[in-house]
């Protein structure tokens, strides 16, 4: 047995086997064959499989991110039956008696750099496609097993780190847990741990030989993993896991009770989510509404802009599950640790501080224009809010306010129904939001505190840098007096404030937010339960 320790990021117990995530580097060698025949077949055989997989993967999408995540996959099996990529890899296995590997490997460099040299920038797009189609077939004919999405087993994912576009593609009830050796606490892996209500440990230092495939305990409180426990160790924890699931049992106690104190002082008590499948932990945990649904995953899900279409689907599929419960919809926040091919984002010395969130929406009012047009037709089907993040001024807000008003105009003109009256609020996390709150609260609905991102501003440490944890502290006195001032502000001007930072699910908290008059707490929805019966006990 071997005895890792890590630094959690959320707590638990998973049992299982463990998977190494990861997308191998295949170094592939060119090799003389005399049977062309059958190196042919190698790639036919290795094309089925692969558009078996894409097939799996298509519907595992659909459930999840619904018909815009999984169109990608559709595609994919479109491209494999293309005849001039296949007809490409055939001719040089026959010409040069090559293998099979090295035609695929070719084919797609010549097919991906004759792409990626065209004008059309849809064209250039497929490039990359082109690289990911291959990258599977080369995968099926090395034997390189795939893991994590593709696995049918629940398993421990371990990985050196993963990305939200990762994350995003897997298939979530498979996922025991997460054990990286990379990565923070407030990294958007987290976030989706809490969310799913898994254990996730960061810092942990395996050897990826040793871990994949093998039975492991993750214990999220202590920050461990065990490999090849005793059966003594594995009958301890299952107790354990038994014991968190009768306590989990007992909040269902306070499903339907109102978020209220004793002496009836009310909160809105919301949940978090990135994407339509998370609907079902918010109705699970009987969340009140959603205080932040993290618009961008819709567009870390795709191999290029989702249209107005997809999105409209989308945003009216979770109001409409939310049956008239609020859904505030933050507009895309890409940028920083949020990277995706497609915006073709300049390389930046320091992404937290670059060209993000707002930032992007207004220097490319096309791709902003797209999302509110969909988010103004979905207002229709329930009780929706937009929310936009990283707002610095009032001249933003303004300059916000007029591309609304264009958007307003058009689908007017265009006889396009939609619901003219949302909702419209800020974050405020950044510093010079806080400080001008009394400014902004004039110009907008509402206020949401994005703690995680104001922690990372207030205190100049990096949220993705886990050497600064230690010094990342979201209690620190400047934090929480910011939150204050900001419910203040609000106050004055009558429109409500709330935190949809991770902060505002920490318990030992809850009760500092309620005196301080903050009107709504939008957590992940495992924290919904926990938080009502903390507030439920207080005078
Ligand atoms: C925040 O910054 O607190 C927030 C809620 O947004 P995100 O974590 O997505 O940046
Ligand atoms: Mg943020």
């Amino acid at each position: 047995m071997i005895k890792l320790q890590g630094k959690t990021v959320f707590s638990g117990i998973a049992i299982g086997r463990i998977s190494v995530f990861k997308d191998p580097d295949i170094a592939v060698k060119r090799e003389h064959v005399d049977d062309t025949e059958k190196e042919w077949k190698r790639v036919t055989d290795a094309k089925a499989e692969a558009i078996n997989e894409l097939g799996a993967l298509y519907d595992i999408a659909m459930e999840q991110v619904g018909e815009s995540g999984a169109e990608v996959f559709s595609v994919h099996q479109m491209m494999l039956e293309d005849e001039d990529f296949s007809d490409s890899i055939k001719n040089i296995i026959e010409t040069e008696k090559v293998n099979a590997e090295y035609a695929v490997a070719t084919t797609a460099d010549n097919f991906a750099e004759m792409f990626a040299s065209m004008d059309d920038d849809y064209m250039k797009a497929r490039a990359a496609d082109i690289k990911d189609i291959s990258n599977r077939l080369l995968k099926i004919l090395c034997g390189v097993k795939r893991s994590g999405v593709s696995d049918n087993e629940p398993s421990i994912i371990a990985a050196d780190d993963l990305s939200p576009s990762e994350t995003v593609r897997m298939d979530k009830s498979k996922v025991l847990a997460f054990v990286t050796r990379h990565g923070s606490s407030n990294s958007h892996t987290a976030i989706l741990a809490r969310t799913m209500n898994i254990p996730a440990l960061i810092g942990v230092d395996f050897d990826d030989d040793a871990v994949d495939g093998k039975t492991g305990i993750v214990d999220g409180s202590e920050g461990v993993i065990y490999i090849d426990p005793s059966e003594e160790l594995l009958e301890t924890y299952r107790k354990k896991q038994e014991e968190l699931l009768r306590q989990r049992e007992m909040l269902k106690a306070l499903k339907g009770k109102p978020t209220e104190t004793k002496s009836g002082r009310k909160l809105n008590l919301y949940a978090n989510i990135g994407g339509v499948s998370d609907v079902a932990y918010v109705l699970q945990n009987d969340a009140e509404g959603i205080g932040l649904f993290r618009s961008e995953f819709l567009y870390l899900s795709k191999e290029d802009y989702p249209s107005e279409e997809e999105q409209f689907k989308v945003y009216k599929t979770v109001l409409q599950n939310m049956a008239g419960k609020k859904v505030i919809i933050r507009t895309l926040d890409i940028g920083a640790d949020k990277q995706i091919d497609y915006f073709k984002l300049d390389h930046e010395e320091n992404p937290a501080m670059g060209f993000r969130a707002i930032r992007i929406c207004l220097e490319r009012p096309e791709v902003f224009k797209t999302q509110l047009r969909a988010l103004f037709r979905a207002g229709l089907y329930g009780t929706a809010a937009i929310m936009y993040p990283m707002i610095t001024s009032v001249e933003e807000i303004r300059e916000i306010k007029s591309i609304v008003e264009e958007v307003k105009a058009e689908l007017t003109a265009q006889n396009i129904p939609f619901n003219p009256d949302i909702e419209q609020g800020i974050m405020i996390e950044t510093p010079a939001a806080v400080m001008i709150s009394d400014l902004l609260a004039k110009e907008v609905d509402f206020f949401s505190i994005g703690t995680n991102d104001l922690t990372q501003y207030t205190l100049a440490i990096d949220r993705q840098n886990s050497k600064l944890d230690r010094f990342y502290n979201p209690h620190h006195e400047a934090v929480l007096r910011m939150i204050e001032l900001v419910v203040k502000n609000a106050h004055k001007e009558g429109i409500w404030a709330g935190i949809c930072g991770e902060l505002g699910a920490d318990t030992t908290l809850t009760e500092r937010f309620v005196n301080m008059g903050v009107d709504e707490l939008s957590v992940s929805p495992t924290f919904v339960l926990p938080i009502r019966e903390k507030i439920r006990a207080m005078e």
